[in-house]
């Protein structure tokens, strides 16, 4: 049955399952096979299993491209930025994931790349900055200042130029942004997020455009996670193919209470700064106290968890500069609040006691 005509709340029911026959089970199976009999369409687990195809048929079709399943968002992360060859220029966001920055600035230092480092909200500063390069890196809304980049502007100048472009759409997810069909070349995800949802699995992904272009750079990435070999294990994948299932209502639920608590802490004396692009769950506040005042609000959440991470049920908070790696533009005092899908009076409850001692 082809899904296309269907809406997301259906699509991501009904994709990836397997073809309707009698007896066969509605999920697809839990394939735990290293090898198979020779001469079918898959003989060594390494190079492919049909839970993993399962789940990259769904996230292909929701982001309107051909996926392909990493071990995890970062190993995602590295098979993308290895599409930059040695020696060539990178242009990246000064402020976005800290694995991501961290990952740029070793290649940087180790002079495997040379990155311009930039604001991608300022689309011509950014537009600028590919004369000359090989690959630009966005991530939008970013993480965890929640900026957003103008990517149709952004992906087609790249294209003019020749430049690879690529965009981490773990924050928006393809229900909110399909980045493909803005023009860039490659998405990546850190599936562990909200497309599992649960905060139970670490995996990660790329997707890619059907064009010729596109399956040319899948080709690629293909090989990276086969010879690389860091490669997905099927029970995360089962986990997540599960969990995607019911992302339309997650994330819907996950919404609505970020919106509310974003008009509610706008108003609180205890919240100096609240960043909401307006859609997603990801709100970040500014407290006063500096980064002792940051954690202490962090450590006195009760229904919140104090954790690092983000995108799944359960509602977490986290001072992002607590860690080494966390961009300087990130302030001291930022709060990473994931909104998760429980009751929004009990969450403002708990914030709301944690902000005011
Ligand atoms: N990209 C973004 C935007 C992230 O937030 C993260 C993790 O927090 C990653 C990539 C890396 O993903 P993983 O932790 O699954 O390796």
């Amino acid at each position: 049955m082809s899904h296309e005509h269907l809406a997301p709340a259906s699509r991501v029911v009904a994709l990836g399952r397997q073809d309707r026959m009698p007896g066969a089970g509605v999920n697809a199976p839990l394939e735990l096979s290293s090898t198979y009999v020779a001469d079918g369409p898959v003989n060594y687990a390494r190079g492919g299993n049909p839970t993993w195809s399962a789940f990259e048929e769904a996230l292909g079709a929701l982001e309107g491209g051909d996926a392909l399943v990493f071990a995890s968002g970062m190993a995602a992360v590295t098979a993308a930025l290895s599409l930059a060859g040695h020696g060539d220029v990178v242009v990246a966001p000064r402020a976005a994931y800290n694995g991501t920055v961290a990952s740029l600035l070793d290649a940087e230092r180790d002079g495997r790349f040379e990155v311009r480092w930039v604001d991608p909200t300022d689309v011509d500063a950014t537009v600028a900055a590919m004369d000359g390069a090989d690959l630009v890196w966005l991530e939008s809304p970013s993480n965890p200042l929640l900026e957003v980049s103008d990517l149709a502007a952004l992906a087609a100048a790249a294209r003019e130029r020749g430049v690879i472009s690529v965009c981490d759409n773990t924050f928006a997810t393809p229900l909110v942004q399909q980045p493909l069909g803005l023009g860039i070349d490659v998405v990546v995800h850190s599936v562990t997020k909200y497309l599992s949802g649960h905060s139970d699995v670490i995996l990660g992904a790329t997707v890619t455009t059907p064009d010729e272009r596109g399956r040319a750079l899948h080709e690629r990435l293909s090989r990276s996670r086969l010879l690389g070999g860091a490669i997905a294990g099927p029970m995360e994948t089962w986990l997540a193919l599960r969990g995607l299932r019911t992302l339309h209502v997650r994330l819907e639920r996950a919404t609505a209470n970020a919106k509310e608590l974003a008009a509610r802490l706008r108003q609180h004396p205890g919240v100096d700064r609240v960043r909401y692009p307006g859609f997603g769950a990801i709100v970040s506040i500014e407290v006063p106290g500096g980064a002792d005042g940051a954690e202490r609000v962090a450590a006195a959440t009760r229904l919140w968890t104090h954790s690092t991470s983000l995108g799944g049920v359960e509602s977490q908070v986290e001072r992002r500069r607590r860690h080494p790696a966390e961009p300087v533009a990130v302030p001291e005092e930022l709060l990473r609040l994931s909104v998760g899908i429980e009751d929004v009076d009990d969450l403002w409850a708990d914030l709301d006691q944690a902000l005011q001692r």
